[in-house]
Order: C-alpha cells, then sequence, then structure tokens
C-alpha cells in the first residue's frame, strides 16, 4: 500500500511520524473518514467541512488547501486501485518536546492519509442487521470534535466483542448519545428519532445526507435524545456512518428490537443512501 505522508507517497513500510509527534503523546489530533464507491469519493465537501471544524475547535488551521487535500485523496485512490472502501486522514499538531502547552507557532501540522480496502455495499452485518449492547459513555466533553483520542470507544467496542455481540450505544443519564462510531436512531409511531446535534456527539456527514434524504422523502423526523428504554420498545433501530452507510440494529442488550428482524425504513434509507452516495460521489 502506497500512504501519504507529510506531502509525500511512501510505501507503508517505509512511512514514519516522529516519535514526539503530538497525535502519539496527547491524541493532539483530529481524523477523518471518506468512503470510496465505485473508486470515488462519498460526500468529501463534508469531511472537508467537519476536518475544518474540528481543526478550529482545537485552534489549529487546515494544513492544506481543500484541493490538495482533493488531490491527495484521489491520488491515493488511483496508487491503490481502490474500488471500494475508505480513505483515512489524520491531522496532529505536530512534533515537538513534550509539553502540555501547544508548541510554538510555526511547528508544521502533521498530515497522514491512507486507503483501506472494504466492502460497504454488499455486507453481511446490513442484511442480517447487528445485535448491540449498553455501555456508559465515558467520554470527553466535547465529542463533536472527531479527535482520535478513541480509547473509551474501542474499550465499549470490546465490551460488545467480548458479550458476543456487535457494537455498543452509549448512554449518559439514561439517554443513548451515539454508536461506538456511528450515529444511532430508533423508529417509532411512524417517526425516525435520532438525538439532537450538540458537544454530546459527532455531527455524522452521514446522518446529514440521511435525514435530508428522510426530509425529501416525506418520512417524519424527530431530532431529539431517545433513552435506551424507548429504544428497547421500539419499531426499529438502526446506525449510520460513512463505512457503515445505514445498518439495521436487530437487538439491544439481548433483546429483540421490533420483530428481530431487518426493518423496513432502514432498509429504504440505507437504499436511497447508496443511490444517493453513488451519484454525488466525485
Ligand atoms: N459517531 C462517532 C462517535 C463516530 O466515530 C462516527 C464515525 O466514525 C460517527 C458518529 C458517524 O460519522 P460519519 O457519518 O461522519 O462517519
Amino acid at each position: 500500500r502506497m500512504v501519504f505522508v507529510n506531502g509525500e507517497y511512501v510505501p507503508e513500510e517505509a512511512a514514519r511520524v516522529s516519535v514526539f509527534d503530538r497525535g502519539f503523546l496527547f491524541a493532539d489530533g483530529v481524523y477523518e473518514v471518506v468512503s470510496v464507491l465505485g473508486g470515488k469519493l462519498v460526500d468529501f465537501a463534508g469531511h472537508m467541512a467537519r476536518l475544518r471544524r474540528s481543526l478550529g475547535a482545537l485552534d489549529m488551521e487546515m494544513p492544506m488547501a481543500e484541493a490538495e487535500f482533493l488531490a491527495t485523496h484521489r491520488d491515493l485512490v488511483a496508487r491503490n486501485a481502490l474500488d471500494e472502501g475508505m480513505v483515512y486522514t489524520q491531522v496532529t499538531r505536530g512534533a515537538a518536546d513534550r509539553d502540555f502547552l501547544f508548541p510554538p507557532e510555526g511547528t508544521p501540522l502533521s498530515v497522514v492519509s491512507f486507503t483501506q480496502a472494504a466492502a460497504l455495499v454488499d455486507k453481511p452485518a446490513a442484511r442480517r442487521g447487528i445485535r448491540i449492547i449498553t455501555q456508559p459513555d465515558i467520554r470527553w466533553g466535547r465529542r463533536d470534535i472527531k479527535t482520535v483520542q478513541l480509547l473509551a470507544a474501542s474499550m465499549c467496542k470490546m465490551a460488545a466483542k467480548k458479550a458476543g455481540k456487535d457494537d455498543a450505544w452509549m448512554v449518559e443519564d439514561g439517554f443513548v448519545t451515539e454508536g461506538t462510531s456511528n450515529n444511532a436512531y430508533v423508529v417509532a409511531g411512524g417517526s425516525i428519532i435520532t438525538r439532537d446535534l450538540s458537544h454530546s456527539i459527532l455531527h455524522g456527514i452521514t446522518r446529514a445526507a440521511v435525514l435530508r434524504l428522510a426530509r425529501e422523502a416525506r418520512m417524519t423526523l424527530e431530532e431529539r435524545a431517545f433513552t435506551v428504554e424507548e429504544a428497547k420498545a421500539a419499531d426499529e433501530a438502526f446506525v449510520t456512518s460513512a463505512s457503515s452507510f445505514v445498518t439495521p440494529v436487530i437487538e439491544i442488550d439481548g433483546l429483540p428490537v421490533g420483530s428481530g428482524a431487518p426493518g423496513p425504513v432502514a432498509a429504504r434509507l440505507r437504499e436511497i443512501y447508496i443511490a444517493d452516495a453513488r451519484a454525488s460521489a466525485v
């Protein structure tokens, strides 16, 4: 695999970042995951807007122009002959002597990008649905910033694996925040319910697209927090993310959601989303 490191394309074996990189020492960095369908980038502009926002919230600027990021993404897709999968990009505050204070102005940010091949459309999880458990949300208070500080979510996903399940929904004050790497939804009383945007959750790029498409299809939406009890009593549940698109949830904490099989709303949204993503990819 060829990867991009600070302006250069190098074989992954030769790629290097400093042991003093603040991404490594402080999780002082942010990332984006752009999905690739048919060799094209899905919602690239949305991911770049969020990257700029995440960096801005941490007093960093875009290290390259958006057009350069686009060129880099396309180069990586071409050099690695990627048809379906994702491009991961990470920007950190760069390398400097270890200090809680940010390094002096002018310290170059580190930029790393790489591709990962994966089947996104034809996926057993999408056909069968996933089983989840609930876990306390122990993450920090700025989950809207897409930082590389992912240990809490990683531990929740490990807890799910140990329980023989696929993923976890994180819960704060009785309300579901989101999945370990996706936004969470339930369908109840004919309405699609997902948590409203705040510092408590990541503002999913797929979430924005799915809500827009649901509105265009005249489906009823409610952006508000929902409880675990509400989710367990719902007709359907599902998650969205750049890599999972729309994926049904068929079990929560050992209890079947609705009939225990993937529901029609999630199936329809997945179909509409993939069609739109293919048509608008760049
Ligand atoms: N929430 C969390 C915590 C995530 O890590 C992710 C994606 O990685 C999402 C939501 C979904 O965001 P997006 O649709 O932009 O991939």
